[in-house]
């Protein structure tokens, strides 16, 4: 009797095994399968086909129906999976059912929406001799409707009833008489930009075009290139002209992207590039049925470019030709819970199996690719200036902040430049890394703190609404009258958040408009796509904002950016920081100046020597990177070793810590690899959790492989009562 491998979204590391149901062969294995499981059913995917199983005859329980609505997962994506759930010791279960879009996840089939059908109109050469005079003056949407055909080469549906309620009715008549030719199409899944002309292509820079040519002859085989290019150097260009190569040989190119926030920016330029296209935007904003259809177009080889955050890596790509990772540095791509999995390196790993080639595109690349391109296991491409006519990079100056004295959070130099920029109607921007309006709320008799009872952190002040927030775990409490500790009634914010820094500029200049983003800010839907194109519209003077604003934006008329506060980082304890914050100040920097105007860059800083300022003055990316990369080996931290970690939370950090002696016990770690000590977490305590990890590490990354190969399968018999374990590998965050 055959039998089925399952793999079902359960924390066990190990495939289920059923009676096949009638009719399943070899031509299954990736198709979903609803099965019983304890005293409820699920869906899982069928893995293999075998005809003997362990599991004793009278025990082993029939398989339900097998969904074959969509064709089976195909073979290199299952590999994917199994890679996945082996490099990050991860159930192979989970790993498949965190791939699949939500949609596919239930035990309902999923059918397919039929895309409806969408018109397009032009006018035909009997319709373009017609004179406007041939309709009569009252028919007033009859003769606007002939002038925008007039106007335009081709009109959509949509865009005609836009400008006329009657505009249907008379299009049938135009139609009727042959002066409009109708033109359907199938709508893609994911509504497309209006129709746009393909704009002529800009003459590349000569660093544009040695980069496409050392990459084409190699556009076959696979190779992981990085393709570091300063801010605003036209690295998109780059991807576009690669795409369009593909999109020749007819080959599919997935896209990854940080953010949702960025994805609509891409996919309006990739859209109007390459008008007649299929593109699917795959991304958390989508409604499950959205994006499970735009998963189906995508294994169906009908769409040609998929555009997504870190959950496309796992999209089924048959014709799969090209990936490309945009801002691979960004810390996005790397899922903190769960499989802790990073889409930049799964990615690699699936063009290294594809054969293809994989570009990682960024200003400010992450150590780990940096050390893998300067010592040659990736290629480097370098784009040193930016592309734009007129355009150059920015001037960067370092405010001290211990000679002059701030006000409300702004120096006198700030202020000028600011007032400088309105008086030109140039854009500025204000970058302070913290929301709220202040990140403390002090009493100043005793020095109480409010601090969440939940996590290990301050709460923090919105004054806007009267509430204390909690950033990590969102928990809202009120505000106090009188200090609780002493009763003083002094009580007041401490230190400075977007709303406060809003708040000050509003004072400061009255006139100006004034935008604040930050997550509290963009948090309902369309809100930051609004804000996006209110700054390109010019109805905005100046942006206050967290990092949101430091991702890849092209703000043409922004000159100016003042970075308020960024010193705390500079003395972390976590050994990433100075990386982080470079990379941050870096990007941040980069949003001025972009186009003709000459941009600007004031930093307050306590420590204008030191060396990160200076590398950011100087645009040296290189020469810190080299810096922080000695630091690195001289302290053992990655990427000249590999690293894991066992976390842990419980209830009581007693119980956590205790769980991990244990698992040090167990480990009997091999030469090569170094066990550390227990420690409680950066974020000690995290929703009403204790957390604490153990870090092991090694050399060798195979070596440190085999030894977690062999300590999960013991782990997996600890006895953990009340503790929640997990494994994170080459973790970005302690
Ligand atoms: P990056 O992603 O490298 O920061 P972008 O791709 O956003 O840079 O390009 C920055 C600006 O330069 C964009 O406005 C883009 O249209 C423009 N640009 C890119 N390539 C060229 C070129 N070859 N000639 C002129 N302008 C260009
Ligand atoms: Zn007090
Ligand atoms: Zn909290």
């Amino acid at each position: 009797m055959p039998i089925i491998r399952v793999a079902l979204d359960k924390p066990l590391n190990t495939l289920f095994d059923y009676l096949a149901p009638a009719g399943v062969t070899e031509q299954d294995i990736g198709c979903r399968v609803f099965v019983p499981f304890g005293k409820s059913r699920m869906t899982g995917v069928i893995m293999e086909v075998a005809s003997h199983s362990d599991i004793s005859p009278d025990k082993i329980k029939q398989a339900g129906q097998v969904f074959r609505d969509v064709p089976p997962l195909p073979p290199e994506l299952l590999d994917l999976f199994r890679f996945c759930s082996e490099y990050y010791h991860h159930p192979l279960g989970e790993v498949v059912m965190n791939g699949l879009p939500i949609r596919l996840r239930s035990s309902q089939p999923f059918s397919i929406r039929t895309a409806p059908i969408i018109f397009q109109y032009r006018l035909t050469t009997k319709g373009r001799a017609v004179d406007i005079s041939a309709i009569p003056g009252r028919s007033i949407a009859k003769r606007r409707l002939l002038v925008k055909l007039k106007q335009s080469s081709m009109i959509e549906d949509e865009e005609a009833k836009q400008f006329s309620s009657r505009a249907a009715e008379a299009m049938k008549e135009f139609v009727a008489l042959q002066w409009v030719e109708e033109i359907p199409v199938a709508s893609p899944v994911v509504s497309a930009s209006p129709f746009q002309e393909t704009p002529p292509l800009p003459v590349l820079t000569p660093a544009q075009k040695s980069a496409i040519d050392a990459i084409v002859p190699k556009m076959g085989e696979f190779n992981t290139w990085l393709l570091h290019g300063v801010t605003g150097s036209g690295k998109t260009e780059i991807y576009l002209q690669l795409i369009s190569l593909l999109l020749r040989q007819a080959r599919q190119t997935l896209v990854l992207v940080p953010e949702i926030n960025l994805t609509p920016q891409l996919e309006f330029i990739f859209r109007a590039r390459f008008p007649g296209v299929r593109l699917v935007s795959l991304h958390s904003g989508l409604n499950p049925t959205e994006r499970a259809e735009g998963w189906v177009q995508a294994q169906h080889g009908e769409a040609e470019i998929i555009l997504g955050t870190r959950l496309a890596v796992f999209t089924p790509l048959p014709r799969l030709g090209m990936i490309i990772v945009d801002e691979e540095h960004d810390l996005s791509f790397k899922q903190q819970e769960g499989l802790r999995y990073s889409a930049r390196d799964v990615a690699v790993f699936r063009a290294k199996r594809a054969g293809i080639p994989i570009v990682l595109g960024s200003a400010t690349p992450s150590l780990e690719t940096y050390y893998n391109a300067i010592t040659g296991r990736y290629l480097l491409l370098r784009l040193p200036s930016r592309a734009a006519d007129n355009a150059s990079l920015p001037t960067v100056h370092c405010i001290d902040i211990g000679k002059i004295k701030t006000q409300e959070g702004f120096s006198p130099p700030v202020i000028s430049a600011l007032e400088k920029c309105l008086a030109s109607n140039q854009q500025s921007l204000v970058f302070i890394n913290r929301r709220g309006y202040a990140p403390i709320l002090l009493c100043r008799a005793c020095g109480w703190t409010a601090v969440c009872h939940r996590c290990a952190s301050r709460l923090v002040v919105h004054l806007r609404e009267k509430k204390l927030r909690c950033h990590h775990c969102g928990h809202q409490a009120e505000f106090p009258s009188l200090c609780p500790e002493c009763g003083n009634q002094d009580i007041a914010p401490f230190g400075h958040g977007t709303q406060r820094i809003e708040a000050a500029l509003t004072r400061l200049f009255p006139h100006a408009r004034i935008v604040r983003i930050d997550r509290d800010s963009t948090r309902r839907k369309d809100s930051w796509q609004r804000i996006l194109k209110d700054i390109r519209e010019q109805r905005v003077d100046i942006l206050v904002g967290t990092q949101i604003l430091a991702k890849g934006h092209d703000f043409p008329n922004l000159s100016l950016v003042s970075i308020l506060n960024s010193d705390a980082s500079l003395f972390s304890t976590d050994f990433r920081a100075s990386e982080r914050l470079f990379a941050q100040l870096m990007q941040v920097a980069g949003r001025a100046g972009r186009s003709g105007t000459p941009g600007e860059v004031l930093i307050q800083t306590g420590f204008p020597d030191h060396p990160l300022y200076r590398a950011l003055h100087h645009h040296d990316y290189d020469t810190l990177a080299r810096m922080l990369l000695e630091e690195r080996k001289t302290a053992h931290f990655p990427p000249f070793v590999y690293q894991a970690l066992l976390r842990v939370e419980a209830p009581a950090i007693a119980t956590a810590l205790a769980f991990l002696a244990n698992a040090a016990t167990l480990a009997k770690a091999p030469h090569q690899i170094k066990v550390f000590d227990p420690v409680p977490a950066q974020m000690a305590r995290l929703k009403g959790m204790e957390r604490a990890y153990l870090l092991v590490q090694s050399k060798s990354r195979k070596k440190l492989q085999e030894f977690l190969g062999s300590w999960r399968t013991k782990l997996d018999n600890l006895p953990s009562h009340k503790v929640r374990w997990t494994l994170d590998i080459d973790p970005l965050e302690f």
